[in-house]
């Protein structure tokens, strides 16, 4: 589904990602870690083209994201994106938020999309909110409204960045709720993420990134059991 094959980028002359090489099948679950400036974000936002690579090739299903001409605007609509920062827009009600991208980006009907909407949002336990603007809602209702609305696009695959690392610590477990179900159901997702608790539950496998290189690609339980590197050792001594 996902393939990362050999890809180095610079930002300016900093070399932020080396050599790097690694594939997700469909219905995978990685999750990818490494201490904070190792280059997580910059490889998920390679993934769908929202940073460029210098070197080597990524594929999505038969999307080749690294070539010339390639539509990553097509791309991006079928890819959904959480970040950190729930990204919703603060001037629309939740239930606008999930509708917008599929009327236009869809071309779905106004019926269909607020269906669709009313699911999704009912599904994370939201629906009595679903009138209500961001601003009104918690961080962690927030975030389940951001990945609902990514949803809402019937993704192929599903990027997390640090998704619960700006929520209040009550706040996390009913996120990471919504993505257990979600990998459970047999979504593709790439997630990084410290919640090693997580990454345990539902990982099929662990990336582990130092400097811009994939240190470690390896099994959950083997990575958990025994990880090769002194690096990754490390980062999970002081991680759990
Ligand atoms: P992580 O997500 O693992 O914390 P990032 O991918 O955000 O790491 O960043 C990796 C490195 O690249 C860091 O040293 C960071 O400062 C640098 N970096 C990230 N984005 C940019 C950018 N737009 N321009 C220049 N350097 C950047
Ligand atoms: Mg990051």
């Amino acid at each position: 589904m996902i393939d990362i094959q050999n890809i180095s980028k610079w930002y300016g002359t900093f070399q932020v990602l080396t050599d790097c090489t690694t594939s997700v099948t469909k219905g995978e679950v990685v999750v990818v870690c490494g201490p904070s400036g190792s280059g997580k974000s910059t490889l998920i936002k390679c993934v769908n083209g929202l940073e460029p690579v210098q070197q080597g090739k990524i594929t999505v299903e038969d999307f080749e994201v690294t070539a010339r001409g390639t539509n990553l605007t097509k791309l991006r609509a079928r890819i959904g994106m959480v970040f950190q920062h729930f990204e919703l827009y603060p001037h629309m009600s939740v239930r606008e938020n999930l509708c917008l991208g599929q009327q236009k980006v869809l071309g779905r009907s106004r019926d269909e999309a607020n269906a669709k909407a009313e699911a999704l949002i009912d599904r994370v336990g939201l629906l009595p909110h679903i009138d209500k603007f961001p601003g009104q809602l918690s961080g962690g209702q927030q975030q389940r409204v951001a990945i609902s609305r990514s949803l809402a696009m019937d993704p192929i695959a599903m990027l997390f960045d640090e998704p619960t690392s700006a929520l209040d610590p009550e706040m996390i477990n009913e996120v990471l709720d919504v993505m257990v179900e979600l990998a459970r159901e047999g979504m593709t997702m790439m997630v990084v993420t410290h919640e090693m608790g997580f990454a345990r539950k539902v990982a099929d496998r662990v990336i582990f990134m130092d400097e811009g290189h994939i240190i470690e690609d390896r099994q959950t339980e083997a990575f958990f059991g025994n990880p090769e590197s002194d690096r990754a050792k490390d980062f999970l001594s002081k991680i759990l």
